[in-house]
């Protein structure tokens, strides 16, 4: 490919992003990124769109894997991507596709009609925020800080194919027992519910890097440790660990945005997902 003549009419660069975790966790051979943080950014090719439109493809990972390599061909190992730089490289992929206009079909809290609003993805990436070294870090006990990290693309991956194959599953479970009643249906939604727990808690366990023992001075890095500590610590610091690790999911782009109903007026914060599903398919 390098001696095609025709390689300098391929698609360009069309900006540069600078990612949320500024690398923190990456080698070089996982995020190529320059002094500044940024990776070049390529709009989709045709193929790339293609891809994204087919949701069963999707689901495994590899074609979302093909279209993030072909678009930020700096990020060399996909799976190892920070779930907060991985949202805020859809947001780019986005405007460096098209004039970064996404719209949205809602049904108005006030009203229940059906209305469209357009969010600008520039907005969201100008109010984009880093992680600090002190969003990473949590302490117990005046003698345990932990180190935690968001998760990657491979957790987020597991986490979406777990939750696609329980809604499959309640959904089945609905159409072929028509006449089953609340009280049945209630104990196999906790039970689906349940299997999505344990899951998060198995995510949220990768996500702890490190324990350190400040009296001590022992660095704890071991999976298996760190996942017996974890199941046998008070429920309030699990949750501690949980809504932390959540958060640091959440840092980069904003997230939240003012939407109003043209019917009725009615205004209510809308909570934004770029999942590439919804995000990149058209309807
Ligand atoms: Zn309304």
């Amino acid at each position: 490919m390098s001696n095609n003549p025709l390689k300098q009419y391929f698609r360009q660069p069309a900006l540069y992003l600078k990612l949320p975790t500024l690398g923190k966790w990456y080698n070089s051979t996982d995020v190529e990124l320059s002094q500044d943080h940024e990776v070049p950014v390529y709009g989709l090719s045709a193929l790339d769109d293609i891809m994204l439109n087919t949701p069963d493809a999707l689901l495994n990972g590899q074609a979302l894997e093909n279209v993030i390599k072909n678009c930020v061909p700096n990020v060399k190992n996909v799976k190892a991507l920070m779930v907060p730089d991985l949202e805020t490289i859809f947001l780019g992929m986005k405007i460096a596709t098209n004039n970064g206009k996404y719209e949205i079909e809602r049904k108005c809290p006030g009203c229940s009609v059906d209305v469209n609003f357009e969010v600008n993805c520039y907005n969201l990436l100008d109010q984009t925020t880093y992680i600090e070294d002190s969003d990473t870090k949590i302490q117990f006990n005046e003698n345990l800080i932990l180190e935690i990290s968001p998760y990657t693309f491979e957790m987020r991956q597991l986490f979406m194919q777990r939750q696609f194959e329980e809604q499959q599953t309640l959904r089945m479970i609905d159409e072929q027992n028509k006449d089953i009643d609340n009280f049945e249906k209630a104990r196999i939604l906790a039970e689906s519910i349940e299997r999505l727990s344990i899951i998060t808690f198995k995510l949220v366990s990768m996500s702890i890097r490190s324990i350190k023992l400040v009296k001590e001075n022992v660095l704890v890095t071991d999976q298996t440790q760190i996942v017996e500590w974890l199941v046998n610590i008070p429920k309030s610091q699990a949750d501690t660990i949980i809504d932390t690790v959540n958060q640091l999911n959440t840092v980069g782009p904003l997230r939240e945005v003012d939407a109003q109903c043209d019917k009725c007026n009615h205004t209510w914060k809308e909570t934004l997902n770029f999942d590439p599903v919804s995000f990149f398919g058209k309807r």
